[in-house]
C-alpha cells in the first residue's frame, strides 16, 4: 500500500571507557558506540484510524502496545514496553507502527540496551532531527519510562557514534569530540556474572551527594580536589572527590589515546576503578576480583567496572589476542534508519 513504509532502524549500544558517574554532574566522559546494537524493523502506516505502536522483541516476552496519547509510560506492561511508551510519549508520532525488535546488546549489563532500544524505536517512528535532539528525546523517554533521573551520556553515545573513535563528551556543554581509538587497542567487555541491581535508590543517593557537594563548591567540573576541603561531611566529600578526579582522568586518558600510549591509558582505568570502589562505593567484591585478575593478565593494560556499578560489566584494554573472554567490541557509527523496499 502506498501509504505504508517499511523501515529498518539500528542503534548501537555503548561502552564507557572512562568517566563513570560524571554525566549527571555535567562532567566529562569517554564512551564509544559499539558494534553490538538493537534493530527495529517494521511498517509505518500513515493511514488508518488507530495509530498504535505495536512491537515484539526476540529477547522479551509479550507485546508492547502503545496508544498515541499514552500518559503514564511507567505504568505499562510488559515492563520493556515502558521504554517504547517513553519514546511515544516524547515523540507523539502521527503514524501507526508494527514491527519487531532484535538486539545483540546484552540486556541489563551496562552496555545501554535501554538507550539502543529508545533510539531505534524513535528513528523507526520517524524521528527526524540532529543526533543531539535524538539523544535528548531518548533521555527524556528513559526518565519517564524508568523513573530514574538518568544523564544523557548513553543516548548521546548511541546517537553520535563515529566508527573507530571514542567520544570525548563534556556533559555541561554537550560538546562531543571524536578521539581515534589506537589500532593496537583491543577493547573487551566482560560480564562479571553478577546481575546488576541498578539500584535506582543507590543511583539517586549518589546523585544527591553530588548535588550537595555542588551547592558547597560550585560545578564539580571546575572544582579541584583542594576545593573539596570545604565539604564537612566525609561521605559527600568522597563522592565529590571521585567526580573531580574522574574528570581529570578522562582528560588524561583521551591524551594517552591520542598519543597511542596504551600503558598509561590502562593505568588510568585502574585508578578509575579504585576511585569508584573506595570513594564512590559502587563496586562489588566480584567486580573487584575480576578487575584484579584482568590487570594481572599478560598483555592487559588496564580494566575497570563500566556502567553504573553494583554488578554488570568490566571493560578491559588489552593487546590484540591477549584476552579470549567477553565481547571484543569496536567503535561504531551512531544510530541510523533506512527505508526498505
Ligand atoms: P542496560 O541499558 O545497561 O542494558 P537497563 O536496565 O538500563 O540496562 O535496561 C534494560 C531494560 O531495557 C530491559 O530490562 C528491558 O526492559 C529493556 N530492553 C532493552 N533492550 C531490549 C530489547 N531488545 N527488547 C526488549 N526490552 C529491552
Ligand atoms: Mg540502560
Amino acid at each position: 500500500m502506498a501509504s505504508d513504509v517499511r523501515v529498518r532502524a539500528h542503534a548501537p549500544g555503548r561502552v564507557n571507557l572512562i568517566g563513570e558517574h560524571t554525566d549527571y554532574t555535567g562532567g566529562l566522559a569517554l564512551p564509544m558506540a559499539i558494534d553490538l546494537g538493537t534493530t527495529v524493523i517494521g511498517t509505518r502506516s500513515l493511514s488508518g484510524a488507530v495509530h498504535d505502536v505495536r512491537l515484539r522483541s526476540a529477547d522479551a516476552d509479550g507485546e508492547a502496545v502503545v496508544g498515541p496519547t499514552v500518559s503514564d509510560p511507567a505504568g505499562l506492561n510488559p515492563a520493556w514496553a515502558r521504554y517504547v511508551a517513553g519514546v511515544v510519549h516524547e515523540l507523539r508520532p502521527t503514524i501507526g507502527f508494527v514491527g519487531d525488535v532484535t538486539t545483540t546488546v546484552p540486556i541489563g549489563s551496562g552496555l545501554s540496551s535501554s538507550a539502543a532500544l529508545e533510539l531505534a524505536v524513535a528513528l523507526a517512528l520517524g524521528f527526524d532531527g540532529s543526533a543531539y535532539e535524538l539523544a535528548a528525546l531518548a533521555q527524556r523517554a528513559e526518565q519517564v519510562a524508568s523513573g530514574v533521573p538518568c544523564g544523557i551520556m548513553d543516548q548521546l553515545a548511541s546517537a553520535a557514534g563515529v566508527a573507530d573513535h571514542a567520544l570525548l563528551m563534556n556533559l555541561t556543554t554537550l560538546a562531543v569530540e571524536p578521539v581515534p581509538v589506537p589500532e593496537s587497542a583491543a577493547i573487551h567487555v566482560i560480564h562479571s556474572g553478577q546481575h546488576r541491581q541498578l539500584a535506582g535508590s543507590a543511583y539517586g543517593d549518589r546523585r544527591a551527594s553530588c548535588e550537595r557537594a555542588t551547592t558547597i563548591v560550585g560545578p564539580l567540573l571546575d572544582a579541584s580536589v583542594a576545593d573539596l576541603d570545604a565539604i564537612d561531611d566525609d561521605e559527600t566529600r568522597r563522592r565529590a572527590r571521585h567526580v573531580v578526579t574522574e574528570n581529570a582522568r578522562v582528560r588524561a586518558f583521551a591524551a594517552a589515546f591520542r598519543a597511542g600510549d596504551l600503558a598509561t591509558a590502562g593505568a588510568i582505568m585502574i585508578a578509575s576503578h579504585t576511585s569508584l570502589r573506595d570513594d564512590f562505593d559502587v563496586s562489588t567484591a566480584v567486580l573487584d576480583a575480576l578487575v584484579d585478575r584482568l590487570a594481572k593478565t599478560a598483555g592487559v593494560h588496564g580494566a575497570r567496572l563500566t556502567g553504573a556499578g553494583f554488578g554488570g560489566c568490566v571493560v578491559a584494554l588489552a593487546e590484540p589476542g591477549a584476552l579470549r573472554e567477553g565481547w571484543l567490541v569496536r567503535a561504531s557509527a551512531g544510530a541510523s534508519v533506512t527505508t526498505l523496499e
